[in-house]
């Protein structure tokens, strides 16, 4: 790749001013869609970051004097004709529909017809006109390519929100276009903070912020802060970046929402080789963004925060560690956690685990060094890591003894399992802006979550809760039936709770659990457990299965946030007692009264409402907002009032109640002994995005 260096003239003002206070006004996208075509087209430009710092001299300079770097698509200068051709038959045509309306106005492009109501065996929609998008794309390339392929712009930013439509199944209001237009992440820095005046430099220098958690929240917190020049140290209890793809190294282990929109904005050229990336993959991600950003000196790595403690007489977070270097206090005067609430695994209190004479462990803890050939495994437990590990263990162990208590719902995936074809990696390179509305796509299909999960009071069926549930769960066990075909297996592989009462598995079409259970080395057990023996386990009818591994695939403590840190804020009082009457709670997601200065990234009630990154981003933003506050108006500290905190628990709790989760018949980790979620949010993606665009401070108090 040739590169030509070009000077970008832009004030501080212009780059991370006002303008972005107000929604989206046009200057925003013009402005920041420039530094973006910059700084994501070309990742090395991106360490203008590292070198920026937010003081009165220097602040903005970095971005004020930023080059403008442009590249040449050498490999599209060099496509035949037949390559482009080929490739753009592998595009998404909503993609194609979108992206090339917004790239030439083309009105015909804009009246293209899809069938947005069925998917071909790509997984991307049909319809009449695919093939006049894929002919007016591949014109588009082969003229770009002619005419050197070098940077151009995303054209008329007006088109954008009909361009984004166009790319849409579902309806995009004009007032949450803001969110819609983040995630397409032209500018990659959208979430972050953009200073309104510039802040003192002492002042800056002297606010020390912990985040707790390497993995994918605390690493974009991390970076968010270190644009904005505010000092921070993270605090990662593994050897390194990745949080739970650090730990979870089971065979089978791969994300399950789609990798686009998996990552950050500022990730959306990182090269995806896999449209669900398996944990390994998803690791290489988190090192790309440590080593990319330089990350790796500000965290102390093998140190655990034991507890977290307010001192009310300087206003800071004494921060207990324990690392290499032993134990030790930090203080810090704002705290991040990131730890995420799949984190602490759960072993089940089964009589005899202990004499089992074998290797046994979480799923989890899967040992580096296990040789799967010639074993026979016991699975314990069936959620999305025992149905995602079992069809990997069939392929290579002797034998695989699955003990189900309760079946869960399976979203068949075309492609789950299977690399990009290179076809459409080749797009991610050559057709300009194709990246940034496939992640467009990623990120806003989370919506059918919210879509499929109201309850329906009127609707009396005895096994979902609206029309639009029934038909998520027939098309559920039409999947379940076309594989097994077998009557008796496919009841007992049918799970009792309504669709989406508990978080259904997206598997892969072609092999996923239900294509080993019919295998001669695959056993499916539905007794319940009686005990643990030194050679197997037995069943409540007596029967004896003798295994060589036990792996206990039995979950995490989803509900106990922050365990087992304890946080201590205002007047002694502790985060485990403010919760005790009713389980974990927070303002948005990640706020509670009584902790100053401490925000929760994937805190309570934030799983399910928009995708993880997302949520991570608009968190780490708004956190971010609160402290420039502190740090401009040389204030101490900010905490949610009592008032705003329940205000929104009431609103929460009322909206949970009209969700599949919360139906009688569910069964689900979400629930703690108090009777409410303490993990699921209710909310649309735009409700949370607009909740959290910036801190409302008539909810906080500031002193
Ligand atoms: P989980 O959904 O909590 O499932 C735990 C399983 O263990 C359940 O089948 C449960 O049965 C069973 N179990 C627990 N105690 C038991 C006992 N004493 N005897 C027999 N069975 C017992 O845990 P998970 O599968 O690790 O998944 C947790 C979450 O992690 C997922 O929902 C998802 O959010 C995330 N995850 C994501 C991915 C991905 O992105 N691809 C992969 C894995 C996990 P009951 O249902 O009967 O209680």
């Amino acid at each position: 790749m040739s590169r030509d260096i070009a000077t970008l003239q832009l004030s501080p003002w212009q780059v991370g001013g006002a303008n972005v206070r107000d929604g989206v006004p046009e200057r925003y996208l013009t402005l920041h869609g420039a530094v973006s075509a910059w700084s994501s087209r070309f990742p090395g430009s991106c360490h203008w970051l590292s070198d920026t710092t937010c003081g009165d001299e220097r602040w903005g300079c970095d971005m004020a004097m930023g080059r403008f770097e442009s590249h040449v698509r050498e490999e599209l200068r060099v496509a035949s004709d037949e390559v482009i051709e080929d490739a753009v038959t592998y595009a998404d045509p909503l993609v194609l529909r979108g992206l090339m309306f917004q790239l030439t106005g083309d009105e015909e492009v804009a009246r293209a017809r899809l069938d947005t109501a069925s998917l071909t065996a790509r997984g991307v929609v049909g319809g009449e006109d695919v093939p006049l998008l894929q002919r007016k794309a591949a014109e588009f390339l082969k003229a770009y390519r002619d005419a050197g392929a070098t940077e151009i712009s995303i054209g008329d930013e007006e088109r954008l929100p009909t361009s984004l439509r166009l790319s849409s199944t579902f309806e995009l209001a004009d007032e949450d276009m803001g969110l819609y237009l983040e995630e397409l992440s032209l500018d990659p820095w959208a979430r972050g903070l953009h200073w309104q005046t510039p802040p003192p430099q002492e002042r800056l220098e002297a606010f020390k912020v912990i985040v707790i958690g390497g993995g994918l929240g605390g690493l974009n917190a991390a970076i968010q802060l270190k644009r904005s020049g505010i000092p921070f140290t993270v605090i990662e209890k593994n050897s390194d970046v990745g949080g739970t793809w650090f730990e979870n190294r089971y065979p089978g282990c791969r994300v399950d929402t789609q990798s686009r929109s998996y990552t950050n904005l500022f990730g959306v050229d990182y090269s995806y080789p896999y449209p669900y990336c398996p944990a390994s993959e998803n690791e290489r991600y988190f090192h790309w963004i440590a080593d990319r950003f330089e990350l790796r000196d500000d965290i102390l790595f093998d140190t655990e925060v034991r507890s977290a403690t307010w001192d009310e007489t300087t206003s800071e977070w004494q921060v207990s560690i324990d690392g290499p270097d032993g134990e030790r206090v930090l203080r810090a005067n704002g705290v991040i956690t990131a730890v995420g609430f799949l984190n602490r695994p759960k072993m089940p209190d089964i009589e005899g685990m202990s004499d089992f004479a074998g290797p046994c462990f979480h799923s989890a803890r899967w040992p580096d060094d296990l040789d799967l050939k010639g074993k026979r495994f016991a699975v314990i437990g069936t959620g999305a890591s025992g149905y995602q590990l079992i069809p990997e263990l069939a392929l290579d162990a002797e034998h695989v003894v699955i003990l189900q208590r309760t079946p869960q719902w399976m979203m068949p995936t075309p492609g789950y399992r299977t690399p990009y074809p290179a076809q459409v990696n080749w797009l991610d390179r050559n057709l300009p802006f194709y990246t940034n509305f496939m992640r467009f796509r990623a990120a806003v299909s989370i919506r059918f979550l919210s879509d499929f999960s109201e309850i329906d009071p009127d609707f009396d069926d005895p096994d979902a809760c609206s029309e639009a549930n029934k038909f998520m769960r027939d098309a559920s066990l039409a999947f379940l039936e076309r594989k097994l075909g077998d009557p008796e297996l496919v009841r007992r592989m049918t799970p009792p709770h309504p669709y989406l009462s508990a978080r259904p598995l997206a598997v892969d079409s072609e092999y996923s659990v239900l294509d080993v259970l019919k295998a001669d080395n695959v056993t499916l057990v539905t007794d319940g457990i009686r005990r643990i023996t030194k050679t197997g386990i037995e069943t409540v009818t007596g029967d004896h299965v003798e295994v060589d591994v036990i792996v206990y695939a039995t979950g995490f403590h989803a509900t106990d946030y922050l365990f087992p840190m304890t946080i201590m804020g205002r007047g002694g009082v502790t985060l485990e007692k403010t919760w005790a009457a009713d389980g974990a709670r927070a303002y948005l997601g990640c706020m509670v009264p009584g902790f100053p200065n401490l925000w929760m990234v994937y805190g309570p009630n934030t799983n399910g409402g928009m995708h993880p990154a997302g949520f991570h981003e608009v968190v780490g933003r708004y956190a971010l907002e609160c402290m420039e506050h502190l740090i401009t108006d040389d204030q101490r500290a900010i905490e949610v009032t009592e008032a705003a905190y329940w205000r929104y628990n009431h609103l929460l709790d009322e909206r949970n109640a009209r969700k599949v989760w919360s139906d009688p018949r569910a069964h689900n980790y979400y629930w703690t002994e108090f009777g409410r979620s303490a993990v699921m949010c209710p909310f649309y993606p735009w409700e949370i995005w607009h909740f959290l665009r910036h801190p409302s401070f008539d909810d906080l108090a500031v002193r």
